[in-house]
């Protein structure tokens, strides 16, 4: 079994999750006692968000960067950028080391492209949505994607940073992202992608008339196959 290296705490509240799939995962794949080999760097959300706000990114970059080496020095042989936002820095961060870079868009297209659906709806933190790093890598893998309007993108943010990342989970929250859901789809979507690792903890799969790809559990996934390949 290979080790799975994590770059988390953005926000731990899905690199918790992330932590209880892999071993989930793991025991289904092997049975019995069986968890998953991994190494986890954890950094303090509060510095890479001020970075992320103030536009900073080659400088959170350089933070992650310095965490994908010392999970290479720790003996992991492969990182996971346990976040869809910083795969802005992506590219930065894999230079850093030797060991592959599981990029989460190609996990979630490979996913998309295996439900046999093209169109998807993206949901995530407004840098995600907005700028081209996470929807060009999902459009490269063969996907066309649509994002809700201003207020929806608006919403969506706000409840990352404001709920979820603070492990709040809102009933109110889940209504409105099931109307900005209905609304990508009435425009189209044939899925939705939830593009941020955290909105898996608000949004289920009943919750959309559409399938959901849930990042942080498709990431997951992703990494146990290469780990036991
Ligand atoms: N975990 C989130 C994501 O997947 C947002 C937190 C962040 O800004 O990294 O995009």
């Amino acid at each position: 079994m290979r080790t799975i290296g994590l770059i988390g705490g953005m926000s731990w509240e899905s690199t918790a999750e992330y932590y209880r799939l892999l071993n989930e995962l793991t025991r289904a794949r092997l049975g019995g006692l069986h968890s998953a080999r991994c190494v986890l760097h954890s950094v303090d959300f509060a510095e890479i968000e001020q970075l992320q706000v103030q536009g900073r990114w080659e400088e959170a970059g350089e933070v992650l960067a310095g965490a994908a080496r010392s999970l290479e020095a720790a003996g992991a042989d492969m990182v996971l950028l346990c976040t869809n936002t910083m795969h802005k820095v992506a590219d930065q961060v894999g230079a850093a080391v030797t060991i592959p870079l599981l990029h989460l868009a190609d996990a979630t297209a490979d996913a998309v492209r295996a439900a046999g659906l093209r169109r998807v709806g993206l949901l995530g933190t407004a840098f995600t949505m907005e700028q081209d790093f996470y929807r060009g890598r999902l459009a490269a893998g063969g996907l066309e994607v649509l994002t809700p309007g201003p207020e929806g993108r608006a919403l969506v943010h706000r409840v990352i940073y404001g709920e979820l990342c603070l492990g709040v989970v809102e009933e109110a929250s889940r209504g409105a992202f099931r109307e900005v859901i209905r609304g990508l789809v009435a425009d189209g979507a044939e899925g939705i992608v939830l593009g941020c690792t955290e909105i898996e903890l608000l949004v289920r799969p009943e919750d959309s008339p559409v399938p959901v790809f849930p990042t942080a559990r498709l990431h997951a996934e992703a990494a146990v196959a290469a780990a036991l390949a």
